[in-house]
């Protein structure tokens, strides 16, 4: 009998696509992106067009295609794409899948990529969100991150983005970082806030093995913030952003009411993905797999032939068991946290039942709470979520 559960697949309605470019490689990141192979962009999204027309025929066989709720240009760089690529992309989406009429289609942005007239022309390619990169407001931080733009340029590029008709703006900071104060932290919240803002991620730096920073910070922890410090600016941000009426709905992220991420919230319910361009992971049925990470690999066999999966690998056959640990993984990074009847529609079962031993233990040490439908972290439970999640694992 096939290891792979057709049954378990329903109406794939996000789409990822991974953009796998940018100017200069930041200091921390291992993300997989190339700098200075623009060249090969042109190659890149033939073949990524081929891809999803691949992905598209697939799904119509397999009968769990339907209209996409959410599209979301991730990267690397995805503004280093001219409008005009992004455009055809979104209508390469729409006239094989459909869009719903409210679909979320978001691109990140470098701030310093896109000039006043790009703003409008990607508004009118289809795009209705921006993720803007502004990760610090002190621009001998961003010299040490490596970044490419200067605050300046955030400030810039928000109002050009707003300006532009851009009513969903989203932005990401980065705590934790070389010679970083809470001040800093601080001044950084004042600057979101004085912006036409309605989403805010907030990440803590990991020293990804591999990376400058890695080898530079690794043995040298007494130069970053220490874990004090560190779960002081935490708590700044979740601070500062409710009082100006931004909801922590995430352990990493913040949004005025309706402002929520949607594309963020499928990977959190456990829903599933479609991921489209090397290195990209999609979850369909109980299968998830990912491209390959080497670029030219990619645009090789997705432009030689319109069966590109040679190059893709199952990273992960999920049963039952592992599907609802992962439904409540995920689940419980959201502070509004699981639903047990919506973990029982879907798997037929209270998670309390399923998991009787971990949620008592995490209720013992005051990490979690059942407040009737709903099993959530509390606020001991934020500060140590790595605990509760390792119970599940
Ligand atoms: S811009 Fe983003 S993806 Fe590119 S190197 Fe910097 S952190 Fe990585």
């Amino acid at each position: 009998m096939s290891k792979y559960n057709k049954t378990d697949r329903q109406p794939v309605e996000a789409a990822y696509i991974h953009v796998p470019f940018c100017r200069q490689k930041c200091g921390y990141c291992d993300f997989i992106s190339l700098a200075g192979a623009e060249h090969l962009m042109t190659d890149w999204h033939r073949a990524l067009k081929n891809e999803i027309e691949a992905a598209w025929r697939q799904a119509e066989k397999e009968s769990y295609s339907a209209k996409l709720k959410t599209i979301y240009f991730g990267g690397g760089t995805p503004s280093l794409l001219s409008p005009k690529q992004v455009a055809e992309i979104i209508d390469l989406l729409n006239n094989r899948f459909g869009l719903a009429e409210d679909c979320e289609i978001t691109l990140e942005t470098n701030p310093a990529t896109l000039g006043a007239g790009d703003y409008l022309l990607m508004r009118q390619s289809g795009v209705n969100r921006l993720s803007l990169g502004m990760q610090a407001a002190q621009d001998r931080l961003l010299k040490k991150l490596g970044r490419i733009h200067t605050v300046q340029d955030s400030i810039t590029a928000i109002k050009q983005a707003e300006a532009a008709g851009f009513e969903r703006i989203s932005t990401d900071m980065i705590i934790g970082l070389p010679d970083q104060t809470v001040q800093d932290v601080s001044e950084t919240l004042d600057l979101i806030l004085s912006l036409p803002v309605e989403h805010v991620s907030y990440y803590s730096l990991i020293l990804e093995e591999g990376t400058p920073f890695y080898r530079c910070y690794i043995d040298h922890p007494e130069l970053l913030p220490d874990e004090d410090a560190e779960r002081e600016m935490y708590h700044l941000i979740i601070d500062r952003l409710n009082q100006a009426g931004f909801v922590n709905y995430e352990i990493s992220n913040a949004a005025r009411p309706g402002g929520e991420s949607r594309h963020n919230l499928v990977y959190w319910q456990a829903k599933q993905y479609y991921g489209f361009g090397p290195a990209a992971h999609s979850y369909i049925g109980n299968v998830r797999r990912g491209n390959t990470e080497d670029v030219k690999n990619y645009i090789q066999a997705w432009s030689a032939s319109d069966n590109g999966y040679t190059v893709s690998h199952i990273d992960e056959v999920l049963d039952n068991d592992d599907m609802q640990r992962e439904m409540m993984m995920l689940g419980l990074r959201l502070l509004e946290g699981v639903s047990r009847a919506g973990f029982a529609e879907r798997y037929g079962s209270d998670p309390l039942d399923v998991f009787t031993n971990e949620i008592s233990v995490l209720q013992k040490q005051g990490l979690i709470q059942v407040d009737d439908d709903l099993i959530h972290l509390t606020d001991r439970g934020l500060d140590f979520a790595n605990i509760v999640f390792r119970e599940f694992v």
